[in-house]
């Protein structure tokens, strides 16, 4: 098998409070979009079992573990302004960290070599010691940090999700073995994701961020992925790359105010899976983050599965004349600049 997927229903059994966003409908619409994809007979199902203290305290600190410990299983309440939790979080916190980290591992030791993974709650905005954002514990570093102690020299985390992934960015800001990338809608929460953070004094520029104004679609998503992503990700030449697979740059999305189709997402990941096969091995982990308009999200994570699992590597469809944002040409020129020739750029 070439693909994995891993859903559960410990995913459904995070349940808000008070009406939220981020709510168990989420996980059911993905599942039956993947179930519609004919995911069984395609992919290689991996089970959503609980990461291990020692793979979440790669990333995360013994005092914070430990509050979570006390404050989380079998109880609700919440840990910030937007981030609740139910009897049954701590099951599915543990098992979307250890699924993203199967995932990840499966890529590396040949059972798998891509997948996608529905998980929640999501992660990208979980720091070290801080939960925020609806993340608890932030499940796609883990999985990086996974593969590292696996033996990848270098991992690379592409993060689409319409927010910016500051806990990810955070926790791998003076590694250099991570290289973490994100385009996101810019100024917007968490506030964090300038195109002038490029990482700590030693790190080489392995933090890189594409912000883009509201109304970005996938005309300037595309500019990022064709003329900042992929370039990048061939000059660092991960072992496996790994996606911040959020959903909510979609054009319906009601927490946010891109105008990304299925098509477009569907197009970032074929540039993913060209970058992958050509650097990487083909190692392409997708683990799902936001996205909060159903129907987009069912939709977007199936074209998703469509291009991990399609026999032959697709090819990306020609960007087309570059008409763009001006403020989002402006903001790619920054980016640019930021590298200052940093991987090619
Ligand atoms: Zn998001």
């Amino acid at each position: 098998m070439t693909v994995a997927w891993v859903f559960d229903d410990v995913f459904l059994a995070h349940r808000p409070l008070s009406p939220h966003p981020e709510r168990p409908e989420r996980a059911r619409a993905i599942a039956e979009a993947l179930a519609a994809a004919d995911v069984d007979g395609r992919g290689l199902r991996l089970p959503a079992r609980p990461a291990k203290s020692d793979e979440i305290l790669r990333v995360h600190r013994t005092a914070y573990l430990e509050d979570l410990l006390r404050q989380v299983p079998g109880r609700q309440g919440w840990l910030d302004a937007d981030t609740y939790f139910s009897e049954r979080s701590w099951d599915a916190a543990l098992a979307a960290a250890g699924a993203a980290t199967d995932l990840a591992l499966a890529a590396l030791d040949g059972r798998a070599l891509r997948g996608f993974a529905a998980v929640r709650p999501p992660g990208h905005h979980a720091e070290a010691d801080r939960a925020m954002g609806f993340c608890l514990l932030n499940n796609v570093a883990i999985a990086a940090a996974a593969a590292r102690a696996a033996g990848a020299a270098r991992v690379a985390i592409v993060d689409w999700d319409v927010h910016h992934g500051n806990g990810t960015q955070a926790i791998f800001w003076d590694d250099p073995t991570v290289l973490y990338l994100s385009s996101h809608q810019y100024p917007f929460y968490p506030g964090s994701g300038a195109a002038s953070e490029t990482g700590g004094a030693g790190a080489g520029r392995t933090t890189i961020n594409v912000p883009l104004p509201a109304g970005a679609g996938d005309a300037e998503y595309a500019a990022a992925f064709d003329e900042v992503f992929a370039p990048a990700l061939r000059g660092f030449r991960p072992d496996l790359i790994l996606v911040s697979a959020g959903f909510d740059a979609y054009e319906n999305d009601p927490l946010a105010g891109m105008r990304v189709t299925a098509d477009g997402y569907r197009r970032m990941a074929e540039v993913l899976r060209q970058v992958a096969d050509e650097v990487a091995g083909g190692r392409l982990a997708c683990v799902l983050e936001g996205g909060y308009d159903l129907h987009g999200l069912a939709a977007c994570a199936a074209v998703t599965f469509e291009v991990l699992a399609a026999p032959e590597t697709p090819r990306p469809a020609p960007a087309g004349p570059a008409r763009i944002l001006e403020a989002a040409r402006a903001n790619l020129e920054a980016t640019k600049r930021a590298l200052a020739g940093a991987w090619g750029l």
